[in-house]
């Protein structure tokens, strides 16, 4: 996707870019190329695919993001998609989560040199930094991160009340099935499921939204072993 199909697809999801915001993406995506052939960042290495699997689709969750909204991105990677909305979204402020020191690194070299004001950035693991966060966010992103039902018990207890869950993936199917238990504990309920395919490509993706109805028990979430090995189920 060269910068002007991109720039169309986004008018298409009625994003519109400023020209700072342009150039702002352009350089992060050099940036991260250059980055990229000494520290390992992303399996992507060409410009027009930076532009449609990371750029592109990162913004097809801008519009379930509220002005003013306190976003917290778990496992950002090289920053998507938090980056990618903290730079066309300077009303929210964005807390990028990664356990990987060499990620959190390229990022605070990229929030410099783009000069970004509204993002923090914290090297830790989700399942730590939830204990000491909880009910903190108004909205909580996360791409390839995990199987939904892991990544639901780090991100339910760190949104606040009717705060939402936005998980991105290819597909659902078999790890909703395997998520509704979580999700019911966790007080939480599935408010929509976008399943539509990524321009010029035609993959697969699905964004899916759900929104915390109630406190959470504090226990939650458990040590990760736990989390992995003993999904939750309902007491008697
Ligand atoms: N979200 C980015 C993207 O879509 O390009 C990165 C995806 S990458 C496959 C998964 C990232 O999640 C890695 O950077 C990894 O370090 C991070 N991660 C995995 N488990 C985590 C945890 N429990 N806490 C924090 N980060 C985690």
């Amino acid at each position: 996707m060269n910068k002007d199909l991109f720039l169309e697809e986004l008018n298409k999801i009625n994003i519109k870019l400023t020209t700072k915001q342009i150039e702002q993406l352009d350089k992060y995506c050099d940036l991260l190329l250059e980055y990229n052939k000494h520290t390992n960042l992303t399996a992507i290495k060409e410009k027009e695919l930076v532009y449609l699997k990371h750029f592109y689709d990162s913004l097809t969750i801008n519009k379930y993001i509220k002005e003013n909204d306190n976003v917290l991105d778990i496992g950002t990677g090289a920053g998507f998609p938090g980056m990618v909305l903290a730079i066309v979204r300077p009303d929210i402020t964005i807390t990028l989560l990664d356990s990987n020191n060499k990620k959190i690194k390229f990022l605070e070299y990229l929030k410099n040199k783009l000069n970004i004001t509204n993002v923090t950035l914290i090297h830790d693991r989700a399942e730590k930094f939830a204990h000491e966060n909880l009910e903190k966010f108004d909205v909580v992103t996360s791409r390839a991160v995990a199987r939904l039902r892991i990544l639901l018990e780090l991100s339910i207890p760190v949104l606040k009340v009717n705060g939402l869950f936005i998980g991105m993936k290819a597909n659902l199917d078999e790890e909703l099935e395997e998520s509704i238990i979580t999700i019911e504990i966790l007080n939480s309920e599935i408010l929509k499921r976008e399943i539509f395919k990524l321009p010029i490509e035609n993959s697969n993706r699905e964004n899916i939204l759900i929104i915390k109805n109630n406190h959470c028990n504090s226990e939650y979430p458990r040590e990760y072993d736990k989390i992995i090995k003993k999904p939750l189920v309902k007491k008697c």
